[in-house]
């Protein structure tokens, strides 16, 4: 199948809003493809270069595809910036620019027609590219991949390149047109697709083996598998309620999620988003091949960083665990992690995921050696649960989990087997001074937000975050207007605005962050209400964030 095929494909999804066309679109494309060509098209029609479960990564960045773009087309910053603002998509900008080349390419009569698994190896080459000089030989790959395009194949390219397909068709249609290519069931393309980590794989077996090749995928060792995911809920007694009268509580840790894998004296760690982190993650692969008392087994819990008196720090320390490839050894020292376990679905021989939780969980104990398990209670009363909580809070974590007693593991699944109960922190009243153009279908209004407090000392606006959630389209089309009248100066797709509008926020946490003078930064913002009632001199003041922040820390402190 040439690559140009899967291009417009693409345009023809980018242009229906009918779902319906999408899938049969779709399905119809995927019966053409031979056997190997169908993981790599999944995986480019969902705007990826490799399944989610692949190690393999590019790292390459939007300037550098930006460098390439400028060399081949002879564009310059100007009309980029003037292709982008037209149409708010990278793809797209692309394209427009390659159509109006300057310097034509020499179309060479024999050039044979780009075939998409070429597409596939070069950039499984460009990923297998390390060490010194790789930046600039990647950079040449790509050249010859993009100098072989024309625009459409290029607008999709780059797309793949950035992880950005944007036609709206995503997991879940892709989940149908996979079922109705091959004739099988979609709900068990949707299990086997939360067990094998990607669709692109279990569309790759529906095309071999159909129904029996996709029942026989469950959990198996070394193969990451979707989480299961918590519904919000409001308080204790609505998590008990919803559980028909009784539910099993867990602290809720902030932290991590880790799937921790181990087969014979092999040990793999997962994240959350089912990328590889074993290497960031040291001490804990040692703890669980010395305390794992399984042959095989996949185990769940979270990692969370703690401070010298093993108290839990904000989940921010955590992440620069896993960023650093290099200095790990350094990083043990100075961010020490801990773990506790909370699930067990595999174990040697056998998939655990259909057991009841309390099953799981029994098991896991005896499985588990020295590794703590999360603080666990089982109870149908409100304030026995409300004690349960008040602990969890002041021993420095997030919140609780309430879990149904008797439930299955349900991968990938967002039900309400599982809850969440996060007490959240109270609403500041900010004012907004500055925004930005936002991106894709936003790229004509302002919808990126800094909110400030008032410094009370100085009577200046210190900014303590951005966000762009929570506002309607609507809301977001009357702000942009009301930004506008307000603006006292302008950088690029950034402006400055005079304070005046005043916003209620909600957010998670307040972190230490450089990122403002402010030394301070929400986590999570959201806007929850618009506060035209208010005026920005009655707006929170940066000394009350200041006591909120402080206030988190000590709750922290007094676990000890
Ligand atoms: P959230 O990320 O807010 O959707 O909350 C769900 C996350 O809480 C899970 O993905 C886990 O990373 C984390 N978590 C912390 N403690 C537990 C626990 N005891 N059981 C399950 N998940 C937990």
């Amino acid at each position: 199948m040439i690559f140009r095929s899967l291009a417009e494909l693409c345009e023809k999804i980018e242009k229906t809003t009918k779902r319906s066309e999408m899938i049969k679109l779709t399905s119809d494309f995927l019966r053409q493809l031979n056997q190997v060509e169908i993981e790599p098209a999944v995986c480019m029609l969902l705007g990826r270069p490799f399944p989610n479960t692949s190690e393999e990564r590019l790292d390459v960045s939007w300037a550098t595809l930006v460098d390439i773009i400028y060399r081949i087309t002879g564009a310059s910053r100007r009309e980029l910036d003037a292709a982008f603002a037209k149409s708010g998509d990278i793809g797209t900008t692309t394209a427009i620019l390659f159509a109006s080349k300057k310097v034509k390419r020499q179309q060479l009569f024999f050039e044979r027609p780009l075939q998409l698994l070429e597409v596939r190896e070069i950039l499984r080459k460009v990923a297998k590219l390390r060490g010194a000089g790789a930046r600039r030989k990647k950079q040449r790959m790509i050249e010859g991949l993009l100098n072989r395009c024309d625009p459409l194949e290029a607008k999709y390219v780059v797309k793949i390149i950035i992880g950005e397909m944007r036609t709206g068709f995503q997991e879940g249609l892709m989940e149908m047109a996979v079922a109705r290519a091959f004739k099988v069931p979609v709900n068990l393309v949707r299990r086997a697709s939360m067990f094998a980590g990607d669709i692109s794989i279990v569309a790759s077996i529906a095309a071999k083996s159909g129904e029996e090749g996709l029942r026989n995928i469950g959990p198996a060792p070394m193969r990451p598998i979707k989480p299961m995911l918590a519904q919000v809920v409001q308080d204790i007694e609505e998590a008990i309620r919803i559980h028909g009268g009784m539910t099993s509580f867990e602290y809720k840790l902030d932290g991590a999620r880790v799937q921790i894998h181990k087969l014979g004296n092999e040990i793999r760690i997962f994240s959350r988003r089912l990328s590889d982190v074993t290497t960031s993650l040291p001490e804990i692969v040692d703890l669980a091949s010395r305390e794992l008392k399984a042959n095989e087994a996949i185990v769940e819990g979270e990692v969370i960083a703690v401070d010298k008196w093993g108290s839990p720090l904000p989940f921010q320390s955590l992440l620069q665990r896993f960023r650093r490839e290099r200095e790990v050894e350094r990083m043990i020292r100075e961010i020490p992690v801990k773990l506790q376990l909370f699930d067990l679905l595999y174990l040697d021989g056998r998939s655990l995921v259909d057991l009841p939780y309390e099953e799981r969980r029994e098991r896991l104990k005896s499985i588990a050696g020295e590794i703590e398990l999360t603080e666990q209670m089982m109870t149908s009363r409100p304030d026995v649960g409300k004690d349960f909580l008040e602990r969890a809070m002041r021993a420095g974590h997030e919140g609780l989990m309430a879990k149904r007693p008797g439930s299955p593991y349900t991968p990938g699944i967002r039900g309400k087997l599982w809850l969440k109960i996060k007490p959240t922190l109270e609403p500041l009243d900010l004012v907004i001074v500055g925004a930005e153009f936002g991106y894709g279908r936003r790229h004509e209004w302002l919808s990126d937000y800094y909110l400030a407090a008032r410094d009370e000392a100085t009577g200046k606006f210190e900014i303590i975050g951005k966000t762009f959630k929570g506002l309607t389209d609507e809301e977001i089309r009357e702000m942009t207007r009301e930004l506008q009248k307000l603006v006292v100066r302008a950088e690029g797709r950034r402006i400055w605005v005079l304070p005046k509008i005043v916003v209620e926020v909600t957010y998670n946490e307040i972190q230490r962050s450089p990122k403002y003078p402010s030394g301070m930064a929400l986590r999570f913002a959201r806007i929850t209400q618009l506060r035209p009632d208010k005026s920005p001199i009655e707006a929170d003041t940066l000394a009350r964030v200041r006591q909120i922040f402080e206030g988190q820390i000590k709750r922290r402190r007094q676990s000890g």
